[in-house]
């Protein structure tokens, strides 16, 4: 399975892309980060990927 993630350009930190669907905007989890990431910001080859295969995706 392909792993979709988002870096975050501030901290480097790494998000799924799983919590950035639940959230669609979320502050950055690393520390004293306070960068807004977005969804949207995923490449949209990679957000069409996570959407066609959300199910997979989803933690359980
Ligand atoms: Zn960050």
């Amino acid at each position: 399975m392909r792993i979709i993630t988002l870096t975050c350009p501030a901290c480097g930190t790494i998000i799924a892309a799983n919590e950035l669907e639940a959230n669609r905007v979320m502050n950055c989890p690393g520390l004293d980060c306070r960068e807004l990431l977005r969804f949207e910001d995923l490449p949209a080859d990679a957000r069409d990927h996570f959407l066609d295969n959300r199910g997979r995706y989803e933690l359980s």
